[in-house]
């Protein structure tokens, strides 16, 4: 082939990746592009942004540090703003390649971007080549065909990982990216106004700044396994709530690409041959396959992901009360753990995993409110969204979802207590509760005026009314 243009969608790195690996053995003369859908930025069913800021912020850098890699090379990175089925055709138009090379992804919107891709292509004469490249394990290395996968995450991990060999992460293309023609205008990185956003305000009490990019992936990954030996102890360490290195913090550079699964994998495989291999070295690659497991389930149910029966067709009797559904999406349910992990959100666009869980719950175990309004809300905030991690996430916690156990629940306070027994988490984020003893802090409720007043608590003025009647069995041990 003598012309290929590589459209990057969610694999923006030069480190193992298929495409650019791929293009680059086949032809002398490869472009790079990727372009900014405007839809994602459009108000979603909860009337906020598809996309918030936060993740938009992370996908400018990310795409800054590609393009900044790319000129090092004396190439570039070719970026566009509107319809990628548009631009992408145009630019191969431009470029007169024969074929553009993408990766294939598997839910639904992005399905239909990649179709009408291929049509305006195919009218053009101009080839798609779809790779497969989001897993850990590789889709055709799988020893079932998708749409016999297990339902079941154990029986899935133990099948891949007795019969499948991960395949080794590729090198960066060692052949340069070809220099942009002169007829070709390589198109300016928007800002977030650009795209009808708001700056992000970085909150001074966010304990870990995210910066986009390959470069900072590498970094973090680095840092991770080898300066801080902090993989040594994932297992232990991984429900954390408070700081930087309780858990990897991989999921945004995973989500977007910056980092790929397989890149992590033999990195985990190297240090534990170098340093130390134990439960917790292993647990950060058992996560890798929960994470494989939520995207080839997805491409197995299809728009089930999206359904509010989910993947077990369960009619759930969820009430869609916007006044509550606010007060969750807010901070403000007068719920100390679960205020301090939505605050947390709201403010730095991540949540632990273990507040992920437990805010899901409170919301449709004891709220009763649609999970389809989590999800949404969690797409437009989360730093680190992926459409499969997050909706089969949420259906997994709401109980529509592939999990063996029936009514999984989390109690609250029993988790609270178990997780942030200090309370420094909920402090951190709650301010107006720092005077109320750690052991006090989950039951307001049953304090005194007089004893509320001593810790300077004013109920429904400087911390709300819990909008929930607890009749939880765990009492306030005073
Ligand atoms: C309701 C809900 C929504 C979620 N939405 C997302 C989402 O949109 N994007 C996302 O990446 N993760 C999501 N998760 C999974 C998990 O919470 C995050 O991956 C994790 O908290 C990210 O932090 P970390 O990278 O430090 O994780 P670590 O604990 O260090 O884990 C390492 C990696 O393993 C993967 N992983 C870990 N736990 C899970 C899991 N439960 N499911 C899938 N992959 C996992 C992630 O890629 C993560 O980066 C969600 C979980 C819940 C309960």
């Amino acid at each position: 082939m003598k012309k290929i243009l590589v459209w990057l969608r969610n694999d923006l790195r030069l480190h193992d990746n298929t495409l650019l690996h791929e293009a680059t053995q086949k032809s002398e003369q490869v472009w790079v592009a990727y372009c900014i859908d405007k839809r994602l930025f459009a108000p979603n069913m909860l009337g906020i942004p598809k996309t918030g800021n936060f993740r938009a912020k992370f996908l400018t850098e990310s795409l800054l540090d590609l393009r900044l890699q790319l000129r090092k090379q004396g190439s570039d990175l070719i970026v566009r703003l509107g319809k990628p089925e548009q631009e992408i055709c145009k630019i191969a138009e431009i470029l007169q390649v024969e074929a553009v090379f993408t990766s294939k992804e598997v839910t639904q919107e992005e399905l239909e971007v990649e179709t009408a891709l291929e049509q305006n292509l195919t009218s053009k004469g101009i080839a798609i080549e779809y790779f497969w490249q989001a897993t850990l394990y590789h889709i055709n290395d799988l020893p079932f065909p998708v749409c016999k996968l297990p339902d079941i995450f154990t029986e899935f991990r133990k099948a891949v990982e007795r019969q499948v060999e991960i395949r080794k992460p590729l090198p960066a293309p060692n052949k340069k990216i070809s220099p942009l023609p002169k007829n070709l205008f390589a198109g300016n990185i928007p800002t977030l106004k650009e795209v009808g956003l708001q700056e992000v305000e970085i909150s001074p009490k966010a304990t870990f700044i995210f910066k986009g990019g390959e470069t900072e992936a590498l970094k973090r990954l680095h840092y991770y396994l080898w300066e801080s030996d902090l993989i040594a102890s994932y297992k232990e360490t991984r429900n954390g709530l408070l700081g930087k290195d309780y858990s990897s913090k991989f999921s945004p550079y995973l989500a977007l690409g910056c980092i790929s699964p397989r890149q992590i994998w033999q990195e985990v495989k190297k240090y534990e041959k170098e340093r130390t291999a134990n439960e917790s070295t292993y647990w950060l690659i058992f996560e890798l396959i929960w994470r494989d497991f939520f995207r080839f389930t997805a491409k197995k149910y299809g728009n089930r992901l999206f359904y509010p029966s989910g993947f077990k067709n369960e009619k759930l009797a969820l009430a869609e009360n916007t006044e509550i559904f606010w007060k969750w999406a807010k901070g403000e349910t007068g719920v100390p753990f679960i205020d301090a992990n939505m605050r947390e959100l709201n403010a730095t666009g991540f949540m632990s995993n273990r507040g992920r869980q437990n805010v899901a719950s409170f919301l449709v175990k004891d709220l009763k409110i649609s999970w389809i309004w989590g999800a949404t809300y969690f797409e437009s905030l989360l730093i680190d969204y992926d459409v499969c991690s997050n909706w089969g996430n949420w259906q997994y916690v709401a109980g529509v979802g592939n999990d063996p156990r029936e009514n999984r629940y989390f109690n609250i306070i029993s988790q609270a207590e178990r997780y942030d027994s200090q309370a420094e988490f909920m402090k951190h984020w709650l301010p107006e509760l720092q005077n109320v003893p750690s052991k006090k802090i989950n039951y307001l409720g049953e304090l005194s005026a007089k004893e509320l007043a001593e810790y300077g608590v004013r109920i429904g003025v400087n911390y709300p009314k819990a909008i929930v009647k607890w009749t939880l069995a765990v009492k306030v041990s005073k």
